[in-house]
């Protein structure tokens, strides 16, 4: 037998907390029914594949959980474009 991989659940808080860990140590049924859960409650919720069983028991405390939650909330779509330098357009007509 296979070792039954272990899911990760993580919600959207909001814009400043970003994803939060809201269950680990879940078999996939476990993960599918939390998700249906947070999203019947109008958030998102995302399910991250654990590499390993989380020992810590309390989420707050749990340094993968927290790892995953900051890699899904600033993994990869940072925002871009809030520091973008006006271009000076060239051969642009003044006009009075
Ligand atoms: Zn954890």
């Amino acid at each position: 037998m296979p070792k039954e991989a272990l899911k990760l659940v993580l919600s959207f808080e909001s814009e400043d907390q970003g994803f939060q860990p809201s269950e680990h140590n879940l078999s996939a049924e476990q993960a599918i029914d939390l998700v249906r859960h947070i999203a019947s409650e109008g958030r998102t919720a995302k399910v991250i594949d654990q590499t390993s069983r989380h020992k810590t028991l309390d989420l707050t405390r749990c340094r993968p959980c927290k790892k995953s939650a900051e890699e899904a909330t600033y993994g990869g779509t940072q925002p871009s474009g809030d520091e973008q330098k006006q271009k000076h357009q060239e051969g642009e007509p003044e006009s009075e």
